[in-house]
C-alpha cells in the first residue's frame, strides 16, 4: 500500500468551508453547519451577570486538505471566563445539540455501527 496521491475525502458533514487555523502547520479545519448559538446567563458576579453567547461546533482538523482528517471534536465556544449558568432546560438544550453533533460526528467514523436513518423493527 502507498499512500502518495492519496487524498481523503471531506467528512459527510463538512460545509466545503475550510478554515485555515492560526498556526499555518496546524492545517485546516473541516466543519459542520454551525449549529445556533444559545445566550446563557453570566455567572453572578460578571460583567453585572449579563448573557453570554455560547457557540457549539462540529469540526475536524487536518494537516493538509488531501491527508486523512483527524477524528471529529465538538467545540463549545464561551464569548467570556468563567463559563456560563444554566437553567436545567438550557442545559437540556446545549445537552440536546451535543448529542445531535454526536450523533452527526459519528456518521463519518469508520467502523461505526451507527447510520442515518437508522430502521427500528416495525
Ligand atoms: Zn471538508
Amino acid at each position: 500500500m502507498t499512500s502518495d496521491g492519496e487524498t481523503f475525502p471531506c467528512p459527510p458533514w463538512c460545509t466545503g468551508e475550510h478554515r485555515l487555523l492560526e498556526d499555518p502547520e496546524d492545517g485546516f479545519l473541516h466543519s459542520a453547519p454551525e449549529a445556533p448559538e444559545m445566550t446563557l446567563a453570566a455567572a453572578h458576579g460578571l460583567h453585572g451577570g449579563g448573557q453570554l453567547p455560547v457557540q457549539v461546533l462540529l469540526c475536524s482538523r487536518v494537516p493538509q486538505l488531501t491527508a486523512e482528517p483527524k477524528p471529529p471534536v465538538i467545540e463549545v465556544c464561551v464569548d467570556r471566563h468563567p463559563g456560563p449558568e444554566m437553567t436545567p432546560g438550557q442545559a437540556r438544550q446545549l445537552a440536546a445539540v451535543l448529542i445531535e453533533l454526536s450523533d452527526l460526528a459519528e456518521v463519518g467514523q469508520r467502523g461505526s455501527t451507527r447510520s442515518p436513518g437508522m430502521v427500528a423493527g416495525s
